[in-house]
């Protein structure tokens, strides 16, 4: 009996082991295929790069995105995915021109059309569409999947169209690297995945839960559209409660964080702290540009020095200037009893981006 139960342990290990050895070999094939590729097919040709400014809400990306958008080899797209609704609804460009009226958009949009007979407005997708709850069925999760990890060679529309945008914008500006902070996790994967012909890098921005969480809980802000008188603007739907923002951010920084450490060729990708880019900016900047594989030759702090062209985002686009001091106002106006629902919901990934619960830590 006991032999007979040894025999049934032996075969159960060999089953195991055999199991174990068919998991590892499928696992290292999908892992090949699902890694972030880094080499080029042809090392002497230096291929454009795109970098994706990946962050919760409220986290600085619009400040980050301008102020390397000012390097002379750097363009900023701002949330590029967001350009047909702009587009449509004719909104204003950072430069204080309409999209109609901006030089650059119409030489972006005469570019297309004449190289790809295209137009923006009329010429089907050009973002990611998010999915309706209904549709978020487990076949279409499988779909997306297939994609990321490459598996599925399937091009969609928008991502053939946001390849006909990038070129575009690459030759009119002649610049190098793009900045692209649309934000949309699934979206940088899928493009990683799809557009080969670029070098695509992942920039994690992250701030600490309390700041954001403030930040979101705000009942107003000031905003001065070009041409306008500064104004306040009540917000009237997205005031989340501290819980659901602590929520929103927990979710979102740990599946970025989860992805770039499973998936990304840690040379392409990097984390940056929003209160390290506001207390040193220069040596925070200079890190991330000569990660690009530039050279860091000037200032970046004050980005209104440029003229830029980025759309979509945050309406502080129109207003900031340049990088200020840290704004940790939470600090003093949060609620003890919001901070403890902060920390039930995000103690351990804030804890482990290195923010801790007393006032004098250092960043
Ligand atoms: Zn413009």
């Amino acid at each position: 009996m006991k032999i007979k139960e040894r025999g049934i342990n032996i075969q159960g290990y060999k089953f195991l082991i055999y199991i174990t050895q068919i998991s590892s070999k499928w696992y290292q094939r999908l892992h090949s295929q699902i890694q972030i590729c880094t080499t080029q097919e042809n090392p002497n040709m230096k291929k454009n790069t795109i970098l994706f400014i990946l962050s919760s809400g409220h986290s600085g990306s619009t400040i980050l995105d301008l102020a390397l958008g000012t390097h002379k080899d750097c363009f900023s797209l701002g949330e590029i995915s967001e350009i047909q609704t702009e587009i449509d609804c004719d909104t204003y460009c950072v430069c204080g021109d309409t999209i109609s009226t901006c030089d650059f958009w119409t030489r972006v949009k005469a570019a297309l059309f004449k190289k790809y007979h295209i137009n923006i407005k009329t010429g089907g997708d050009f973002c990611i569409k998010p999915q309706a709850k209904s549709k978020q069925t487990i076949i279409n999760k499988i779909k997306t999947l297939l994609k990321i990890t490459g598996i599925s060679k399937t091009k969609d529309s928008w991502i053939i169209n946001t390849d006909r945008i990038y070129n575009t914008i690459f030759q009119v500006s002649d610049s190098p690297v793009l900045i692209d902070s649309s934000k949309n996790l699934i979206r940088a994967l899928l493009i990683n995945k799809t557009l080969k012909n670029y070098d695509i890098k992942f920039l994690h921005l992250v701030r600490d839960v309390r700041g954001v969480a403030h930040s979101y809980n705000k009942k107003s802000f000031s905003v001065q559209l070009p041409g306008e008188e500064k104004k306040e603007v009540q917000r009237t739907k997205d005031i989340y409660p501290i819980a659901d923002t602590c929520g929103m951010w927990n979710r979102y920084n740990g599946r970025i964080t989860l992805i770039l450490k499973t998936l990304a060729n840690k040379k392409n990708s990097k984390r940056v702290m929003y209160e390290n880019l506001c207390t040193n900016p220069d040596e925070t900047l200079k890190d991330i540009i000569e990660w690009l594989g530039l050279a860091y030759t000037c200032s970046l702090k004050k980005f209104s020095s440029t003229e830029h062209h980025n759309v979509g985002g945050n309406p502080s686009r129109f207003n900031s200037a340049e990088i200020k001091s840290v704004d940790e106002k939470w600090r003093n106006l949060i609620d003890k009893n919001d901070i403890n629902k902060c920390m039930k919901k995000a103690r351990w990934l804030n804890w482990y981006y290195g923010y801790r619960s007393g006032k004098s830590h250092t960043f």
